[in-house]
């Protein structure tokens, strides 16, 4: 049994509970809604009521990347082909940036050719909420998130076999939590938070991040560069500019980024310019990708401190930056270390 039914106490499996809990539903207790909730490995909840999520316009902009406040507040649509859970095609749940409630599972989400993450049918019709939208002269069905009530995307009555919609989403609305990985209970009104580091090799950065305890998710792949959908190959070719990188999506709750901010500078020697060891290139530089104003601060700061501290004989070549597009790489590097069977040691 999952951490989640095991934790609601719920048997896995239900899948008439959808059905049964979008019948005539007595009013939820104040200031929550009724949902269902569904974990990694797609065991769903029976009807569970669970507080919204309401903040200030500011208090988003504070919480959110970018893109992600963009698009869930400002009903933003981002660049066809250009999302990075287009290809995601791993086994395991989508749940909502902005507030942690599970809204799609992998195994209603199929290839559109449209350009966005499409999906015939949500984890609950209770998860989300239909607005009519008649901007741009259209008149299309908004698809919100019953929680916070951000913008994901539409629905279209053009979709496959068994409901024939086509849920047409956003990446930077989503979150994707691997099968296996645990599913944050979304019963706190703090959202998951998204970090960007590269530290030489990536195979073993993201296993050392991948196994700390607040991590919820960790994808491996290129930034910091200026070529979209780059391969390893073109990266290794040392033409495209970016660095390998782990994007990290923790809970704030569980784990401070002034932590990992730790745990990197304590993972690879940020001395050593455009080289790891053995590895040398700029894709293996050390490099921070700061999503926020307050991520940026903590960083300049932690760099400072470990200046100050002198840990390191020689001067810390670490690049701040603001993370740009993070192109996620193929399938064989994603959690490298943990399908081979090997102790992370190649970044050092
Ligand atoms: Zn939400």
């Amino acid at each position: 049994m999952s951490a989640l039914t095991g934790l609601l106490g719920i048997l896995p499996g239900c899948g008439q509970a959808d059905k049964a809990a979008s019948g005539t539903l007595p009013p939820p207790p104040k200031g929550s809604l009724w949902v269902q909730l569904e974990d990694s490995e797609g065991h769903r909840t029976g009807r569970v009521s669970i507080p919204k999520v309401l903040k200030t316009d500011d208090e988003w902009r504070a919480a959110l990347p970018l893109e992600s406040y963009r698009i869930l507040r400002r009903k933003g649509t981002e660049a066809a082909f250009c999302g990075i859970l287009l290809k995601q095609h791993e086994p395991g749940l989508y749940v909502c940036a902005g507030c942690g409630l599970p809204l799609f599972g992998s195994a209603a989400k199929f290839d559109s050719g449209t350009g966005w993450p499409s999906y015939y049918a949500p984890v609950s019709q209770l998860n989300i909420a239909e607005k009519t939208d008649i901007t741009l002269g259209m008149r299309r069905v908004e698809i919100q998130c019953a929680r916070c009530d951000g913008h994901l995307g539409h629905v279209f009555d053009d979709g496959p076999a068994p409901t024939g919609l086509r849920y047409c989403l956003n990446s930077a609305a989503l979150t994707f939590i691997p099968q296996g990985q645990s599913v944050p209970v979304p019963l706190s009104d703090t959202p998951l938070q998204q970090a960007t580091f590269s530290a030489g090799c990536f195979w073993g950065v993201e296993s050392i991040f991948r196994e700390t305890t607040g991590v919820v998710a960790t994808a491996v792949g290129y930034t910091g560069g200026h070529l979209e959908n780059a391969t390893y190959q073109q990266v290794c070719s040392g033409e495209t500019g970016h660095a390998e990188a782990v994007d990290i999506l923790f809970d704030p709750q569980r784990i401070s980024y002034a932590e990992l901010l730790k745990i990197f500078w304590e993972n690879h020697d940020p001395t050593t310019l455009n080289r790891q060891g053995p590895d040398v290139g700029d894709q293996y530089r050390s490099a921070i990708f700061v999503h926020s104003s307050e991520q940026q601060q903590l960083a300049l700061m932690s760099k400072e401190t470990m200046i100050k501290s002198k840990v390191f004989k020689r001067p810390i070549v670490t690049f701040i930056g603001t993370a740009g597009p993070f192109f996620r790489a193929e399938e064989y590097h994603q959690q490298y270390f943990k399908k081979k069977g090997v102790a992370p040691t190649c970044h050092r």
